[in-house]
């Protein structure tokens, strides 16, 4: 297949159909964890109840189980900022990721350990209802918060519900059926709504995914679209209507014209193949770009279509004549390694003087002063007459 400028000009947008599971749970954790420090701040609440309870009953377990809470919360803080940044950095997970669920784990057991030796460390009822109540509404909070990233609800969930169902059944602590009943469709219940709203943030995630990478392709397929208008794919050089609403910024100031037409290009065609044709265009057109890059930076070239390229040069009337020697040259001395061997490239030019706002009388000239130079033999330059009618630049023999 040919080469085409426009190939390396662009790459080709991330494909809608690979979004994988472990993508978007990654995404998910990513937004999570960013959320999660403004989340932990509502443990503040239940933490300074739970203080106050302790202190209003003077209880030193309570105390210390707070103290343990307040030390999960730290490392829940510092295990899932770690995870955060593991994740944005592309670095290995594992450890983080386990260090932070076993902190989210150890916070759900201290909350059921908390209320589990509550009623017989306290003793009073007031006091037991309102720390139960707190624990419960922490739990259901948190868990609901965290429901979209399975990862914090679940290890939180699951610590805390294991920790209750071994108080009541492995230490025998000592709960009404009623009790018991509501614990443990509370607890299902949560495992439940979390599952669904997890499932739900997948599904919007996925479909935000989506939704990113058809605005991407959208904007790459725009840009693609304006530039393959502007250009010829070949060469990348510009096209012809390009270069002629380009010249409309240039007003009147002086743009010398060059038009440059590939020597016996049907005999390379007709001896080599169309491929090997569009190689040499292609060749030619870079040729004319790395000339100008160095001659003229200013300097507009376009395919003018088949193997003739239009150059215009603004701001270079007094060195035209020797850009356009550049150009002759630099295209003689084409090659290329898998060229067949006897495949020589020439050109023949015109160049003509002219205001860029009479661009189209100026390529008149420039194209009857290339025809000039194939009746001379080729491979040379012809300037077209100025006012004076004289030929400035002597013609150039191969
Ligand atoms: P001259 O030296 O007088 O310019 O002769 P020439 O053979 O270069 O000119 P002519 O106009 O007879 O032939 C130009 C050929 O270029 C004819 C056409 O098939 C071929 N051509 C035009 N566009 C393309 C293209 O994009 N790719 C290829 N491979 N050939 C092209
Ligand atoms: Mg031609
Ligand atoms: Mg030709």
């Amino acid at each position: 297949m040919a080469h085409t400028a426009y190939q390396d000009s662009f790459t080709a947008s991330a494909d809608i159909a690979d979004i994988d599971k472990s993508e978007v749970s990654r995404k998910l954790l990513i937004d999570g964890l960013e959320r999660r420090l403004a989340g932990q701040l509502s443990v503040l609440v239940p933490v300074g109840v739970i203080g106050w309870i302790a202190s209003l009953t003077d209880n030193r377990a309570l105390w210390i189980f707070l103290g343990l809470q307040i030390l999960a919360q730290l490392a829940i803080t510092v295990s899932s900022q770690w995870l955060r940044h593991a994740l944005k950095a592309g670095k290995e997970t594992t450890l983080r990721k386990n260090l932070w669920m076993m902190a989210e784990a150890s916070s759900g057991i201290i909350w059921a350990a908390m209320m589990l030796d509550v009623g017989t460390l306290i003793g009073g009822s007031d006091a037991v209802l309102t720390t139960w109540v707190t624990i419960l509404v922490t739990m259901v909070v948190s868990v609901l918060l965290a429901a979209p990233i399975a990862g914090i609800a679940f290890p939180l969930l699951g610590g805390f519900t294991a920790a209750v169902a071994a108080g009541i059944f492995l230490f025998g602590k000592d709960f009404s059926s009623f009790a018991e009943l509501a614990l443990t469709f509370m607890c299902v219940t949560l495992f439940i709504i979390a599952k669904a709203v997890n499932l739900q943030a997948h599904k919007s995630c996925r479909d935000g995914i989506e939704v990113e990478r058809l605005s991407q392709r959208l904007a790459d397929e725009l840009e693609r679209t304006s530039w393959l208008s502007r250009h010829d794919c070949l060469t990348g050089l510009l096209n012809r209507s390009a270069l002629q609403g380009a010249m409309e910024d240039h007003g009147d100031s002086p743009t010398p014209v060059i038009l440059i037409d590939i020597d016996h290009f049907k005999q390379i065609n007709d001896s080599y193949g169309h491929g090997q044709g569009d190689s040499v265009i292609a060749a030619v057109g870079a040729c004319i770009s790395e000339t100008l890059a160095k001659a003229a930076p200013h300097g507009l070239a376009a395919r003018w279509g088949g193997e003739e390229f239009i150059i215009a040069l603004p701001g270079h009337q007094a060195d035209a004549a020797d850009i356009a020697e550049d150009l002759r040259s630099a295209v003689a001395r084409l090659t290329h390694q898998d060229w067949p061997a006897r495949l020589r490239v020439t050109g023949s030019l015109g160049l003509a003087h002219g205001p860029a706002s009479a661009f189209s009388a100026t390529f008149k000239s420039a194209d009857s002063a290339m025809y000039e130079a194939k009746k001379l033999g080729r491979n040379r330059i012809v300037r077209a007459p100025d006012e004076n009618n004289k030929i400035v630049k002597p013609a150039r023999a191969a």
